[in-house]
C-alpha cells in the first residue's frame, strides 16, 4: 500500500488489510489502485466495485404548531407502522422519526436571504421537526467512478420515489388527527396548509447515509465480498464499512455498520488464531446470567 504523508509517499505492507473509508472512499480507493494483475480496480473482477450506490431518499419536514416546542433533545421518537405497507399502498414506505431539533441557524440556510431572524426563531420555537427515511433501491447505474481529473463522481438517479410521497402524505394526516389540549385539532390543522410545510428532500451532496458500493453476496460475480466481507478476488482483502449494503433498507444505517464490523472482527480473529471472540465472550456472560 502507498500513502503520500506530509508531502512524502510511503509504503506499508501487512498480511491481512481491512478497507474502512466508508461506501464513497472505499470504492474510490479500489478503482485507484487499478494495476497490471486488476486492471478494473482492486478485487474488481466484476465491474462491481462503485456499483449500486445507495444513500436513502431523506427528507425534513417541520411541522408548526400554535404550541411551543421547548425540547431539546428531540430525537426520542420512531414510528415504522408504514415500515411495511399500509391498507392503501401494499409497498414499504420507511421510517419516520424526529431530527435533531432545528433552530433559526438551521433554518436560515433553506430559507429565502430577506427571511428576517426573529421570523426563523418563532418557526423553530414552534416547529416539530422529522426526518423521514424510505429505502432506495439497488441500481447498478447509481455508481461512483473516477474522473479523468482523478476526482470522485458520483452518478445517481433517485428510484423508488413514490414510496417516499406517500410516507410524506402520512406524515401529514397524522399531524391532522392530532388533539392538542389546549387547541384541539387546530394547533396543527390551520397552521398545516402546504405552504407552512418546510419540506425539503435531501439532495444528492448530502451523503450521510452513503453505502451499497462493495457489496457482499455468495456469488463472485454479482458481489464484490464474500460473507465475511473478504474480496471474492483476494484471500487478504477485507472491506467493512457502509459499503458491504445489498440494500438499503429504511431505517439508520449506523448500527448495523456496527454490528457487522463486530462479526468481521471475530471472523478475523478465528482467522488469525485468536482463541476468544466478542461472540465467545458474550455467549459466555449471557449464559452466566441465564444460570
Ligand atoms: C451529519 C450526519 C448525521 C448522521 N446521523 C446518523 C444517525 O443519527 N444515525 C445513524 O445510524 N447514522 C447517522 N449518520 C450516518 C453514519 O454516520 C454513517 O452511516 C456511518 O458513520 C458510516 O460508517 P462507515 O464506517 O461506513 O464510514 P465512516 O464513519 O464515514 O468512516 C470512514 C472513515 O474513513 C476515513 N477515510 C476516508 N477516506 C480515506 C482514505 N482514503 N484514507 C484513509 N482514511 C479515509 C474518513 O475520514 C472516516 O474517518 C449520520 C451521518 C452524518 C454525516
Amino acid at each position: 500500500m502507498v500513502v503520500e504523508r506530509a508531502g512524502r509517499m510511503e509504503a506499508y505492507s501487512a498480511d491481512v488489510v481491512v478497507v474502512s473509508c466508508g461506501a464513497i472512499n472505499s470504492a474510490a480507493l479500489l478503482l485507484r489502485s487499478a494495476n497490471d494483475k486488476h486492471p478494473r480496480g482492486l478485487a474488481n473482477s466484476s465491474d462491481i466495485v462503485g456499483r449500486h450506490y445507495m444513500g436513502h431518499t431523506n427528507s425534513v419536514m417541520m411541522a408548526i404548531s400554535k404550541c411551543p416546542n421547548p425540547t431539546i433533545f428531540q430525537k426520542t421518537l420512531g414510528i415504522n407502522d408504514f415500515y411495511f405497507g399500509s391498507q392503501d399502498f401494499e409497498y414499504p414506505m420507511g421510517h419516520i422519526s424526529f431530527v435533531g431539533k432545528l433552530d433559526a441557524i438551521t433554518l436560515k440556510a433553506g430559507a429565502p436571504a430577506i427571511a428576517p431572524n426573529f421570523t426563523l426563531e418563532l418557526m423553530a420555537k414552534h416547529s416539530l421537526d422529522f426526518w423521514l427515511t424510505s429505502e432506495d433501491l439497488p441500481d447498478p447505474n447509481n455508481r461512483v467512478t473516477i474522473g479523468r481529473d482523478g476526482k470522485i463522481v458520483l452518478t445517481y438517479t433517485p428510484n423508488n420515489l413514490e414510496a417516499h410521497e406517500r410516507l410524506q402524505a402520512k406524515l401529514k394526516h397524522a399531524m391532522k388527527q392530532t388533539n392538542c389540549a389546549m387547541h384541539g385539532h387546530e394547533c396543527h390543522q390551520g397552521l398545516f396548509g402546504r405552504n407552512l410545510y418546510v419540506g425539503q428532500r435531501i439532495p444528492l451532496a448530502g451523503v450521510a447515509h452513503q453505502n451499497g458500493t462493495i457489496r457482499f453476496g455468495h456469488d463472485p460475480k454479482t458481489s464484490v465480498l464474500d460473507p465475511n466481507c473478504k474480496a471474492h478476488d483476494l484471500d487478504n482483502l477485507y472491506v467493512v464499512d457502509g459499503s458491504f449494503f445489498p440494500s438499503s433498507a429504511a431505517v439508520n444505517p449506523a448500527l448495523t455498520i456496527m454490528a457487522n464490523a463486530l462479526r468481521v472482527g471475530d471472523h478475523l480473529m478465528k482467522r488469525l488464531g485468536v482463541s476468544e471472540t466478542t461472540n465467545d465472550r458474550n455467549q459466555q456472560r449471557d449464559l452466566a446470567v441465564t444460570r
